[in-house]
């Protein structure tokens, strides 16, 4: 799938909350090497412009949103494989990682709220044991195995 990154950059130096949330949350999980190039490209643009931006978010803030997006970017500038960034942040389903491709899921602990997932990454071979678990939204806590 191929993403014009245009309009992720354009939001993501708006300064406008609303347009930044949308593209970070966006840009965590783009998929996309030629609009990661290119995002990647404007990092520095994109790490003063939205420095000190109040993005607010009740039950969970929104600002981890932002700070994951730029570690994204971050690892594709130096050349990491996609998967170093899935422990910084809570809201990588391994369920959907697998159906893209992007893990394996070795095994997993009995369905149910709170649960393990043994995953390994389809790129490098990394493997994370996520942990799910429920606090007003379902979260995955991902860590090196
Ligand atoms: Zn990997």
């Amino acid at each position: 799938m191929s993403q014009s990154p245009e309009p992720l950059l354009a939001d993501l130096l708006s300064r406008d909350t609303q347009r930044v949330w949308a593209s970070a949350c966006a840009v965590i999980r783009l998929d996309d090497k030629a609009a990661l190039d290119e995002l990647t490209s404007h990092l520095p643009d994109i790490e003063r412009r939205t420095e000190h931006l109040d993005l607010g978010g009740a039950l969970f803030p929104n600002a981890e949103h932002l700070a994951q997006a730029l570690r994204v970017l971050r690892a594709h500038r130096d050349g990491q494989c996609r998967c170093q960034p899935y422990p910084g942040y809570l809201f990588y389903n391994p369920e959907k990682e697998a159906e893209a491709g992007r893990v394996k899921i070795l095994s997993h602990t009995p369905p149910d709220w709170h649960m393990t997932y043994s995953c390994q990454c389809s790129v490098c071979g990394t493997n994370y044991a996520v942990e799910q678990g429920e606090y007003h939204y379902t979260w995955w806590q991902w860590r090196r195995a």
